[in-house]
């Protein structure tokens, strides 16, 4: 709080009170945090207001922009172009849309939703992700479960509307009355379950969802340390490295995003870089950082034949970005990989490359996202299968939410 009333002044500082203020009767009305309940009606929703302002702010969620939503509380496009440009990038990077287009600001509250008021959203974990995942496996197998590696589920066995078991790549199975599936809900209902076992109102939903993510990923082996020059000395800090906001204003991310979907790759994209071997040293060799940056917008409606050349353009601009800021990085890069949502699709099974398993678009938000027995209303129609991934809703993100809500529901059958 100092460091914003210092350099971008007490107006910056009382129109980010107003605007988390703003957030908190469409985080109610999400209730993404709330495990084991169904998400709300649009009645519901809006029936979490107090008063008329909050059941306006419920309207932003559903049909308002980012944009709207800044131009109220934090309107100076240039003394408060950093704020501005850090908030637009956390909302429309879960979307397919900018952060003027209607329907983003959606994701504006999804980003600022906390569990509870004494929680910080963002932890960062020794070891990186990877170290979750170990010790969930290490729990699981403990408890006596199996895991399988590297078997590509191909088929959600049905007979007679109910789950019998799993097929897997190269004809392994096992038979189960219970399947909880924690791929994408369309891909598990549209390509995964037996397709004479799905109706076809229900195959059709499941079958639009949005799933244009339009980033890339790179990964950075570096032969030492990024030296910021001024007047960005101060994130030489190892502490100020863990989350670095390279980030552009919500009008450039709307004009990029645009030119993005004409196949243009932003000149100067806004990218979120960090060195997380500057706090965590064992993620690298001694002398040596391992740096990572996502960047927006990548121009993934285009043609496969121009892919490839987009994507080394884009890298490109990453790496000049970075490098006008810390002018060694360029020379420091030993090693680097650049992941399209193609490569993440096709090395994750997520549809489009999509992160979030559906975009935090309104409408497919809420009440608008499956839960673990189908969308509300529309149940799957097959006994024993329930859906846990990050495009239930609780999801996306790494809340275990999908997934509890998920088993609660199976045990909930027994
Ligand atoms: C670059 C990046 C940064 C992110 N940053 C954050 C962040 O800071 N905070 C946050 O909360 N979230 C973040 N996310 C989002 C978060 O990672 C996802 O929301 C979350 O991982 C989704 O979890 P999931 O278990 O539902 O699905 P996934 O993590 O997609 O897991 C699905 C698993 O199923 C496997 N699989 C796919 N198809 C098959 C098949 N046919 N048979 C068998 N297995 C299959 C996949 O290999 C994968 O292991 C980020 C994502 C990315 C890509």
């Amino acid at each position: 709080m100092m460091h914003l009333d210092e350099v971008h002044g007490g107006e910056a500082v009382a129109g980010l009170a107003q605007l988390v203020a703003w957030s908190q009767a469409p985080a109610r009305a999400l209730g993404r945090f709330e495990a084991g309940r169904p998400p709300k009606t649009l009645d519901e929703m809006y029936a979490c207001a107090t008063s008329e302002s909050e059941r306006a702010s419920i309207s932003d969620l559903l049909f308002g922009s980012v944009t709207d939503v800044l131009d109220r509380y934090l309107p100076d496009r240039d003394r408060h172009g950093a704020l501005r440009g850090m908030l637009a990038f956390l909302a429309v990077n879960a979307t397919y849309r900018g952060p003027a287009t209607p329907g983003s600001a959606a994701a504006l509250a999804f980003g600022l939703a906390l569990p509870d008021e004494n929680t910080t959203l963002m932890k960062k974990l020794r070891g990186g992700i990877g170290s979750l995942t170990t010790h969930l496996r290490e729990q699981f197998t403990a408890a006596g479960g199996e895991l399988r590696l590297r078997s590509e589920v191909t088929e959600i066995r049905v007979e007679g509307g109910r789950v019998t078991g799993v097929t897997a790549a190269h004809g392994s199975t096992a038979d189960a009355p219970v399947v909880v599936s924690c791929l994408a809900p369309d891909l598990t209902m549209t390509r995964l379950v037996t397709p004479s076992a799905v109706d076809s109102e229900v195959r059709d939903r499941f079958a639009t969802t949005d799933h244009r993510g339009s980033y890339v990923q790179m990964h950075f082996a570096l032969d030492g340390a990024p030296e910021f020059a001024a007047p960005y000395e101060l994130l030489n800090d190892p502490s100020m490295q863990a989350a670095i906001g390279l980030f552009s204003t919500p009008e450039e991310l709307q004009r990029q995003w645009e030119d993005c979907r004409r196949g243009v790759v932003p000149a100067d994209p806004a990218v979120a870089f960090q060195i997380p071997s500057a706090q965590d040293p064992g993620l690298a060799p001694p002398g040596k950082h391992a740096a990572s940056a996502f960047a927006l917008w990548f121009p993934v409606e285009t043609d496969h034949a121009d892919y490839a050349k987009l994507k080394a353009e884009m890298g490109r601009r990453v790496i000049e970005k970075i490098t006008r800021l810390a002018p060694n990085f360029a020379g420091l890069i030993t090693k680097h990989t650049t992941f399209t949502p193609r490569h993440m699709s096709t090395m994750f099974g997520a549809p489009g490359g999509d992160y979030c398993h559906g975009l935090i678009h309104p409408e497919q938000i809420g009440p608008n996202r499956p839960g673990p027995t189908g969308y509300p209303g529309q149940p799957l129609g097959i006994d024993g299968l329930y859906l846990g991934s990050a495009g239930c809703h609780g999801g996306p993100g790494i809340t275990f939410i999908p997934g509890y809500n998920a088993a609660q529901a199976a045990l909930a059958r027994r």
